[in-house]
């Protein structure tokens, strides 16, 4: 047998009782509504073995993968029947993945109603088009047979800036919305992701679909005050050096040292997500102290200045400063981006 191998240099620790009351928050928040969860993309890259079950725990039971293929991760934690597919059948094959497991397709057009209807039916979920242009089938087919032939769930629509809560979209997507729910058989109703869910009152339906701010993303103020951070990066330092004044560091010497200074080299880089736009911008921490990033970003690895942090030594762990809010401020990344960046090299492990 192949020896395990050793612990990473590069960690993501989780906290599920953050995790787990953003959850129960944003339920609250949802009113008469339940809070599903959107945990496609490896729940925005934190990880779905370490997401899935928490939120399942807390009694979350509606989850939404984009992709076929992130089906089965999920099937390990909750049931097939609370299980969504929001991309739909591209394929015969994709109705009949969906029919075999049992999970429901979203389906988003009269193209993937006939596929659904050809692989035999069942329960599905519809998407409607209500101005983000998408996916989503248009009011103006709601009225096809192949539509009302469907055994509809969840009738969803997506709102396209609901971050903006003055946006004149909002009301005119809500419009439609309504208007699409006298018109189809449904049982359930759903239009608000997290910031939907601040927009509050009609917005909210039976389901509500947050992801972003279930992982710390706050996406509008009106969350701020709900929402904890989730993830927190954490990195080794495999190497500590002392610069002479004049010496540089990294690709192309972007930081020159103006004095003598001791430095750390940590096991990070932009392959696992942390990008370039970090280079000269990016802090990490030691106990109180700040430890900023020197020089560019490589592909597996960042020096950083020890100044502030004298007692750091080989073999310690930083902490990447990794608030979502702030972080997409300084590296003008969105906070999207930040979570769904997170690269395969971390460990991700649950807060102790
Ligand atoms: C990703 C997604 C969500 C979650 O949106 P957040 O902004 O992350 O809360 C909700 N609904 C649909 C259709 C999505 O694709």
């Amino acid at each position: 047998m192949r020896p395990e191998a050793p612990a990473s240099p590069l960690r993501l620790t989780i906290d599920g009782t953050a995790l787990a009351a953003n959850w129960r928050a944003l339920d609250r928040l949802s009113g008469p509504a339940r809070a599903g969860a959107a945990v496609k993309a490896n729940a925005y890259g934190v990880g779905v073995a370490a997401v899935a079950p928490v939120l399942r725990d807390a009694g979350c039971a509606d989850f939404f993968v984009a992709h076929w293929a992130e089906v089965a991760d999920l099937l390990e934690h909750v049931p097939a029947s609370q299980i969504a597919v929001l991309h739909g059948p591209l394929t015969p094959a994709d109705a009949a993945y969906a029919r075999a497991v049992g999970v429901r397709p979203v389906i988003n057009s009269l193209h993937q109603a006939r596929l659904w209807h050809d692989a035999g039916g069942g329960a599905c979920d519809l998407m409607v088009d209500t101005g983000i242009n998408r996916l989503g089938v248009g009011l103006a087919d709601l009225s096809d047979p192949l539509i009302a032939a469907l055994e509809i769930d969840v009738l969803h629509s997506h709102l396209a800036a609901a971050e903006e809560a003055d946006n004149p979209r909002n009301p005119a997507q809500l419009e439609r919305w309504q208007a699409a729910q006298a018109q189809v058989t449904h049982r359930r109703a759903a239009l608000a992701n997290s910031a939907g869910i601040a927009l509050g009152g009609e917005y909210l339906g039976g389901l509500t679909r947050p992801g972003l701010a279930l992982y710390g993303g706050v996406p509008c103020a009106a969350l701020a005050g709900e929402i904890r951070q989730v993830v927190r990066p954490e990195v080794a330092v495999m190497q500590v050096r002392q610069l002479q004044a004049g010496d540089s560091v990294g690709y192309n010497a972007t930081f020159t040292a103006l004095a003598p200074m001791r430095v750390g080299v940590v096991s990070i880089g932009y392959a696992d997500g942390y990008l370039r736009c970090w280079s000269g911008q990016g802090v990490m921490r030691c106990g109180g102290a700040d430890v900023p990033v020197l020089g560019r970003i490589s592909m597996d690895m960042t020096v950083v200045d020890l100044t502030h942090a004298p007692a750091v030594n080989e073999g310690d762990w930083l902490e990447v400063a990794y608030a979502l809010p702030a972080a997409a401020a300084i590296s003008g990344l969105s906070q999207y981006e930040l979570l769904t960046l997170l690269g395969r090299r971390f460990a991700r492990r649950a807060a102790a």
